[in-house]
């Protein structure tokens, strides 16, 4: 990928660049969701994944942990990670009743739309002069925000509306029309962008929009031999697009702390430890990411629809996510690891 261009989308400045993120630095990779998951699966051995089993119950027992199934099966482990997502059975067992309640995930303010295309019938729809370069736009305006990026070798493009979300349907999902979309886009339409990624999700059969839900905060991580990771852990919107990476992050600390341990009864201290380092991280980048929602939507009171203002505070916006060294993470957690085997 070149970059990703910020461009204003709606009112009278609609078509204005507001920057170029990662030009000249590093620009990112932008990746088709199946082509990750592929990726991540091929150096797994086959006989170690087992597909379509939903686990119902977690037992500790004195030193190891019983999963059951839906199928009926029981297995025991001497720990069990949760990577089952933002409504997780095992963040249910990990955080006990007050999961139910505090901790469980809520609506963050937004809904968004996500279609992949023809890379031939998006460009002709919006235009060639945003296809020039493996570019990803990023349109920002009022109460709502449109992306479009190119993936799988210039086959395909993804196109994306995100608007502001007053009123989250119970289900998380609302039907698309072009009423509705006209409406949601009314500021947006005298401007280069809307109507293409209009028609185009219109285009689609049966259109949705579904509401972003987050963990707004979360008490621990880990229980016992018991530990939560990725959206299970700290599902976030997608506005900083690092969901996917913090996961990443997560399971690179697990391999380091289990790489530091001797016997199974260190596990607790691994997941303390985990816990310790990682959260605060994690919870820090879901209140940057919905922020970053409300700006890119026009509804941070102090930046509103001002070029500038965006300009200036969507230069520094990645650092919470960028400024950190892995390796002193790593050490962080270790030092937590021996604190918590020394019972300190
Ligand atoms: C619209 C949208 C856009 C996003 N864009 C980005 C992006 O650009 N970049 C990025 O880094 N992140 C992005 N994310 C976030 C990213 O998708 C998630 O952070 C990531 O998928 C989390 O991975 P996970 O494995 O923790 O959870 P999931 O991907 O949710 O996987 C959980 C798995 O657990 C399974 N499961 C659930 N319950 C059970 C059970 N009881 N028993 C057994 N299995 C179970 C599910 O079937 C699923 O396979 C986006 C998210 C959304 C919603």
């Amino acid at each position: 990928m070149n970059s990703t261009r910020l461009v204003v989308g709606s009112g009278p400045e609609a078509g204005t660049v507001i920057l170029d993120m990662g030009q000249g630095g590093n620009p990112g990779l932008v990746m088709h969701r199946a082509s990750l998951l592929r990726e991540l699966l091929a150096p797994i051995p086959q006989e170690l994944l087992h597909t379509n089993k939903k686990l119902t119950t977690i037992s500790p027992t004195a030193e190891c942990v019983q999963i059951s199934f839906e199928d009926g099966s029981t297995y025991i482990y001497d720990a069990v990670i949760g990577a089952d997502g933002i409504f997780s059975n095992v963040r249910k067992h990990v955080l006990q009743d007050a999961a139910a309640e505090e901790w469980s995930a809520t609506p963050a303010g937004f809904w968004d739309s996500r279609i992949l295309v023809s890379y031939e019938k998006a460009k002709s729809k919006l235009g060639a002069e945003y296809f020039e370069l493996d570019r990803q736009f990023g349109w920002v305006g009022d109460r709502a925000f449109i992306m479009h990026d190119i993936l799988e070798n210039r086959t395909m493009v993804q196109c994306v509306i995100s608007a502001f979300e007053s009123d989250p349907p119970k289900d998380r999902k609302r039907s698309l029309t072009r009423e509705s979309l006209t409406e949601t886009l009314s500021s947006w339409l005298g401007g280069p962008i809307a109507k293409g990624v209009i028609d185009l999700t219109l285009d689609q059969p049966d259109p949705q929009g579904y509401s972003q839900w987050e963990h707004k905060s979360t008490s621990s991580y880990a229980k016992g031999n018991v530990c939560i990771v990725g959206d299970a852990a700290h599902a976030m919107t997608p506005w900083q697009g690092f969901g996917a990476g913090m996961a990443i992050e997560d399971a690179m600390v697990l391999r380091k702390l289990f790489a530091n341990i001797e016997s199974p009864k260190e596990i607790g201290a691994v997941f303390k430890a985990f816990d310790a380092v990682r959260r605060s991280r994690c919870e820090r980048i879901i209140h940057s990411s919905r922020e970053t929602g409300l700006i890119f939507c026009g509804q941070n009171e102090e930046i509103r629809l001002d070029v500038n203002k965006f300009r200036d505070s969507l230069a520094s916006r990645w650092e919470c996510i960028d400024a950190i060294d892995y390796q002193s993470h790593e050490e962080e957690a270790l030092t937590y690891l021996k604190e918590h085997i020394s019972g300190k």
